[in-house]
């Protein structure tokens, strides 16, 4: 059979549960999807691309990010956290947020994220009917869902018309291969339980994700107990809102309870280690999830609080951040710290036979990533060498659904003189206030 495109000569790290190597392996590709993979495979195909002995992996994937918030990237930091988002970030948001500020917040976003080789992202942000655009023109894949919360937003009046507007979105793109729509309730103390309540209900009808952000700080966790009598995840628990189809991001402050609660329930998590020690939240008990069996995946957070939107980056700092906070080197792992960036990813996202490994049959989202360079070599092993000694600038070539979408660390689908003139208009308009 013939191939649309077939990739020789690579240094594949399928990343599947075995962590099956090919030393020189090929993968051919065909409508979208891995037809083949292996080290002595032979197709013919219209496009052939010679890794030339580089590093292939499986797209890595951002599980939580507000990515809009490019444009307010470093607005504002280093301030107490209720000063830089009463003062700096919602005051901001209030005047500016519109289709135009997300659409262009999102491309820039889209840019990042493709010259750092993620292929597939999570976001919870406003009028994401625009996030949609930027991922379709950008040819990426996405998982997309409106943040509803019990007050107005840019979006919605109303938590119930934001659930409205949910519904529309997710039967608008339930089919699309590129969009994967969800359901965003903000945070257990920006949403009532009958909002929760009834999020949840919306996807279970739909079979959609229900995406959240929980135990962030020690401050939600008082006010969650406060006022529910509970902490966050048992406050969940109590309103019948906690399973499987739960992404919770952040979680840093579980109780020994909650973490086996989640295990139970299959709840997924999204750790953000750059955003929680920029926001001074805390360091989240990663190794214990894991360790109870959890799904722990990694995110960026919105670039207002990381400020990038860099996986290998972060992935790098989570390991090196839990053996510090630990004193255990031997915690979080170079191929646990490279998994929750790929497979583990695909896991939290339920798209698991979709995306997060190089397998037969599976979408053809790759990478490949320069190791030809000074500050890699000698290359002693693959994992560790990509975690602590890569940067997300060693990207060469990303492929999405079988397309080439960046080669030789060029972007392809989205200009890059021209968000960068959006940047600087959006700059502008923020710092006169108009
Ligand atoms: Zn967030």
């Amino acid at each position: 059979m013939k191939a649309d495109l077939v990739i020789k000569n690579g240094y594949i790290l399928t990343m599947d549960e075995n962590f099956t190597e090919y030393k020189n392996g090929n993968i051919a590709i065909k409508d979208g999807k891995i037809l083949d993979i292996g080290e002595n495979i032979n197709y013919e195909a219209d496009e052939i691309i010679d890794a030339g002995g580089n590093v292939v992996l499986p797209g890595l994937i951002n599980t939580h990010t507000h990515a809009a918030m490019t444009l307010l990237r470093g607005y504002g930091s280093d301030n107490p956290l209720k000063v830089w988002l009463e003062q700096y970030i919602w005051p901001v948001e209030r005047k500016f947020v519109s289709y135009e500020f997300v659409k262009d917040g999102t491309d820039i976003a889209c840019y990042e994220m493709l010259r750092n080789g993620v292929t597939t992202f999570v976001d919870m942000y406003f009028y994401e009917n625009a996030v949609a655009d930027a991922v379709l023109q950008a040819k990426m894949r996405a998982v997309l869902c409106t943040g509803i919360l019990d007050f107005p937003t840019p979006g919605a009046k109303t938590p119930d018309e934001g659930i409205e507007k949910t519904k529309d979105f997710i039967k608008e793109y339930k089919e699309s291969r590129y969009i994967y729509p969800c359901i965003g309730p903000h945070a257990p103390y920006t949403c009532s339980p009958q909002t929760l309540q009834k999020a949840m209900q919306v996807a279970e009808d739909y079979d959609v994700l229900f995406h959240i952000h929980l135990s962030e700080t020690e401050h939600e966790v008082q006010d969650i107990l406060n006022r529910y009598n509970a902490t966050p995840v048992k406050h969940l628990d109590n309103i019948g809102v906690l399973n499987d189809r739960v992404l919770a991001a952040h979680m840093v402050h579980p109780t020994e309870e909650e973490i086996y609660l989640m295990a139970e329930k299959k709840v997924k998590i999204s750790h953000c280690p750059e955003s929680n020690l920029k926001l001074a939240s805390g360091i989240a008990p990663v190794p214990k999830m894991i360790e109870a069996g959890i799904t722990v995946s990694i995110g960026t957070d919105g670039t207002a609080s990381n400020d990038d939107l860099d996986i290998l980056g972060e992935i790098s700092t989570a390991a090196k951040l839990h053996k510090g906070y630990n004193k255990n080197p031997v915690l979080l792992n170079a191929k646990q710290a490279l998994s929750m960036a790929t497979r583990e990813g695909a896991k939290a996202l339920r798209l698991q036979d979709k995306i997060g490994t190089l397998e037969k049959g599976k979408y053809a989202d790759i990478i490949i990533i320069d190791i030809n360079q000074p500050h890699i070599q000698p290359m002693f092993d693959p994992y560790i060498q990509l975690v602590y000694s890569a940067k997300s600038t060693d990207v060469d070539t990303v492929i999405i659904d079988g397309k080439i979408v960046v080669r030789n660390k060029e972007v392809l689908t989205i200009d890059k003189s021209e968000i960068l003139q959006k940047a600087k208009k959006w700059k502008e308009k923020i710092i006169c206030g108009n």
